[in-house]
């Protein structure tokens, strides 16, 4: 038998992009490359550089992964990348996008993130993660302290709010079953009895709550939303009314989403009063602060987190309001003791045998195998930025919030949904003379199209008892007041276009 050749070592090498000593001259000079297409990105002065239909379709082709048994240089690469995605990428820092929950990062992060990459650090067991296990730690810790949870509290980063909300759901589900039914779902798996399981949250929760009950073999029907006040937070009367409706129908009420900072209004249901309910009703209760729990930081939201310590878990997303890259999320419990439910044991990962507290193997609080280095860039703000400078930022989101509800709120031509509490605001342009809202849902939809694909302003949409709404998210505090009038202005002006063209 005649064996092929190998390639020599040093064709391997030259052909070879493998990340290592041999190759640091390389990634220094295409790091210095790759910033000057980033500089390019930065200078655009708006946030988008416009929809076009043939230029889509375009990128869709370009797009192709065609003859991938060539190579091509990094730099043919790159440029064709500048004008496929670069180019039209959404620049989220950009003073005219004021769409979703996106917020502009920190220096420090992006640097944090730059080492994570390179460095490539996996957290879930000690031998591969060494001191970051140490540095997630760390941030869990500060951050449990902002809630004034206990001391037997703990956490782990996760991939955004969406997972950490399934957790909370997971661990309500489980703890439920075993402390009630002495039903063990981790190793048995599904039982009669959690069919009648129900779980609470406001009307305007986020959608992943339902999402997580369907995941979690519960299905959407086993989260019963409860109706809201006009500040649209959840009237906790109302919440005693559907547990005890629930009980009377023969089902078992174990858990209630308090949400902190809902996505649409910034609302914050009031937990103490929630924190009391479930103690009362021996259900669990876990807080999405995924929009508005790095508001705890600042001096203006601080009664809103009044009898946060009643929580038994919490979603918290840094990369929406403390200003992180994605992905950068976390979840608490107030026990550290319900990690149990989401733990095991793999003989070639973390043997059982091989426990040691000095050298703790995060992987016992997630659910994630292969994990990113997440916790570094929080760290790195941290250190570099303080909390205080993060507090400012969000209260200065609010603030501007405010001063364009007062601008617009005695202008004829807008409805407003909702006195902000958090950074974004819900209303609709209302056109002089008409008086059906399918119309005006019309033309709001309009302005929001029209302005999109013009790369004027990304604002976003909503409905509100089934009428569109427009919605700013402002998460940017180097926006100015004069730049979000000045969309205001651009509203009023396509809105009136609409008319004069249809
Ligand atoms: C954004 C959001 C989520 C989901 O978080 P992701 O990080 O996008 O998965 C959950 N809850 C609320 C209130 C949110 O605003």
């Amino acid at each position: 038998m005649i064996l092929k050749p190998h390639p020599s070592l040093k064709e391997l090498s030259l052909n070879s992009y493998l990340f290592s000593d041999e190759s640091v001259n390389l990634y220094e000079e295409y790091i210095q490359k790759t910033t000057s297409y980033i500089q390019q990105f930065l200078s655009n002065r708006t946030f988008y550089q416009g929809d076009n239909l043939e230029e889509i379709l375009k990128n869709k082709e370009q797009a192709k992964l065609l003859n991938i048994e060539e190579t091509h240089t990094i730099d043919s690469v790159l440029e064709e990348l500048n004008n496929l995605y670069i180019k039209n990428a959404i620049a989220f820092h950009n003073p005219t996008y004021v769409a979703h929950l996106n917020c502009p990062i920190t220096l420090p992060s992006v640097i944090a993130e730059m080492i994570t990459t390179t460095i490539n650090t996996a957290v879930e067991t000690w031998d591969q993660s060494t001191s970051a296990t140490f540095i997630e730690q760390e941030v869990i810790q500060w951050i449990t302290n902002v809630f004034n949870l206990s001391n037997n509290s703990d956490g782990v980063f996760t991939s955004g709010g969406t997972q950490s909300n399934f957790m909370g759901l997971l661990m309500a589900r489980d703890n439920y079953a075993f402390k009630n039914f002495g039903i063990n779902i981790k190793q048995h798996g599904w039982s009669n009895e959690i069919s009648k399981f129900r779980v609470f949250c406001s009307e305007k929760a986020h959608f992943s709550i339902q999402k997580s009950a369907a995941l979690l073999g519960m299905g959407y029907d086993a989260v019963i939303p409860v109706k809201v006040d006009k500040r649209m937070r959840m009237d906790a009367n109302e919440l005693v009314l559907a547990i005890e409706r629930t009980k009377q129908e023969g089902n078992i009420p174990i858990a209630v989403v308090a949400t902190l900072g809902t996505t649409d209004y910034g609302s914050f249901d009031p937990i103490q009063t929630i924190g009391k309910i479930t103690r009362e009703h021996n259900m669990w209760l876990h807080a999405d602060g995924a929009y508005g729990g790095v508001y705890a930081l600042t001096n203006t939201h601080k009664e809103y987190f009044t009898g946060i310590e009643l929580v038994d878990s919490i979603t918290i997303d840094f990369h929406k309001t403390l200003f992180q890259p994605v992905s950068c999320s976390a979840f608490l419990v107030n026990n550290k003791q319900h990690f149990q439910y989401v733990s095991y044991y793999a003989d070639y990962l973390n043997p059982v045998e091989d426990k040691d507290p000095q050298r703790p193997n995060l992987i016992e609080k997630s659910i994630q195998t292969t994990r990113r280095f997440d916790a570094l860039k929080v760290w790195l703000t941290l250190k570099t930025m303080g909390t205080k400078t993060i507090a400012n930022y969000l209260e200065e989101v609010h603030s501007l919030t405010k001063a364009v509800y007062h601008s617009i709120k005695d202008e004829e031509c807008f409805e407003i949904a909702h006195v902000p509490e958090l950074s974004t605001l819900v209303f609709r342009y209302k056109s002089e003379g008409i008086t059906e809202d399918i119309i005006h849902n019309t033309i709001n939809l309009y302005i929001k199209n029209t302005l999109y694909k013009a790369g004027k302003a990304s604002i976003a949409s909503t409905k509100l008892d089934g009428n569109i709404y427009l919605k700013f998210t402002l998460l940017n505090p180097k926006n100015t007041i004069n730049n979000l009038l000045n969309i205001i202005e651009m509203i009023k002006t396509t809105g009136e276009q609409y008319k004069t063209t249809n």
